[in-house]
C-alpha cells in the first residue's frame, strides 16, 4: 500500500474529486480526516472508506474560516499524532462573463479557491515543520493555466494556487515538506453538473481522448504525489486532461 499509515486532511472530500481521493488514499493504507462543509457528505465518505477497509474520521470545517480548520486540525493530531498530507480540494465555481460578472461573484470564488487554500495550509504547517516532513497539494485547474469564458474569479484563484505551491516549495523544501499543484481538465462530478448537455459534448470532441476525466482519474494523481514514490517532486504543476491542452 503506497500510503500506509500516512495521516491525510482531505477538504471538500464530500463528494466529487475530493470523495475519490478520500477513498483512494484510504485503499492505500491512509488514515483520512474528510472535511467538508455538509455533514451528510462527510458521513457518507467516512462510510464508504471505512467499506473499503480504511481508517477514516470526518469534521465539518469550512476553508474560509480558520477555527473550523484548526478544529478540524486539532481533531486530526489528537487522533492520530500527525500531518502526512494536505490535499486542499475544496471549491466552488461562480461564472459570469467580466461585464457581468457580481463583485460578491468575484469575492465568494476567491474566498473559497485561493484564501482557503491559503488559510489551509496555514492551520497545518506548523505541525508539519515540527515534523520536518509532509506534503501539500493543491487542486488547481487547467482554467488557472490557460484561462476560460465565464471563469475571470475561478482563473485567478486557480493560478494564484499554483504561485502558492510553488512558493511554498521553495520556502519549505528544505524542511522536508513537498508542495505541489494538480491541474485537472473537465472532470465528471457534481461542480460541472450545471454545464449544459451540448457543450459537454463539445468539450469531449475537444479531447484527443474522446471523454472528459473520472473523478478517480486525479485521486490516482494525488495518491501518487502524496506517496514517497514523489518524493523528488517538488513545485510541480501536473496537468491531467486526456491531452485537452496539447
Ligand atoms: P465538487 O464536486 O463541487 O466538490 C467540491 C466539494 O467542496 C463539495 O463537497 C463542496 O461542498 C465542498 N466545498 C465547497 N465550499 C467549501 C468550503 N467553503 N469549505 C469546505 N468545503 C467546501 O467539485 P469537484 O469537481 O470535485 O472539484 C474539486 C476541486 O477540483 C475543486 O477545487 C475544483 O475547482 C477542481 N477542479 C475540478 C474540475 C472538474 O472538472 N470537476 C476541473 C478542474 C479543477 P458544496 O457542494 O456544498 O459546495
Amino acid at each position: 500500500m503506497r500510503l500506509k499509515d500516512k495521516v491525510a486532511i482531505i477538504t471538500g472530500a464530500g463528494r466529487g474529486i475530493g470523495q475519490a481521493t478520500a477513498l483512494k488514499f484510504a485503499r492505500e493504507g491512509a488514515k483520512v480526516m474528510v472535511c467538508d462543509i455538509n455533514q451528510d457528505w462527510i458521513d457518507e465518505t467516512v462510510k464508504l472508506c471505512k467499506a473499503a477497509g480504511g481508517d477514516a474520521i470526518g469534521q465539518v470545517a469550512d476553508v474560509r474560516d480558520m477555527k473550523s480548520l484548526e478544529a478540524m486540525v486539532k481533531s486530526t493530531v489528537d487522533k492520530w499524532g500527525r500531518v502526512d498530507c494536505l490535499v486542499n480540494n475544496a471549491g466552488i465555481v461562480a461564472d459570469a462573463q467580466l461585464k457581468n460578472m457580481t463583485e460578491e461573484q468575484f469575492d465568494r470564488v476567491i474566498d473559497i479557491n485561493l484564501k482557503g487554500v491559503y488559510n489551509c495550509t496555514k492551520a497545518v504547517v506548523n505541525k508539519m515543520l515540527e515534523q520536518q516532513s509532509g506534503v501539500i497539494l493543491n487542486a488547481s485547474s487547467i482554467v488557472g493555466l490557460y484561462g476560460n469564458f465565464g471563469q475571470t474569479n475561478y482563473a485567478a484563484a486557480k493560478f494564484g494556487v499554483i504561485g502558492m505551491a510553488k512558493t511554498w516549495a521553495r520556502e519549505l523544501g528544505r524542511k522536508g515538506i513537498r508542495s505541489n499543484a494538480v491541474c485537472p481538465g473537465f472532470i465528471s462530478t457534481p461542480i460541472i453538473s450545471s454545464v449544459p448537455e451540448k457543450v459537454i459534448h463539445a468539450l469531449e470532441d475537444r479531447v484527443p481522448m474522446g471523454r472528459l476525466g473520472k473523478p478517480e482519474e486525479i485521486a490516482n494523481t494525488f495518491a501518487f504525489l502524496a506517496s514517497d514514490e514523489a518524493s523528488y517532486i517538488n513545485g510541480a504543476v501536473i496537468e491531467v486532461n486526456g491531452g485537452l491542452t496539447i
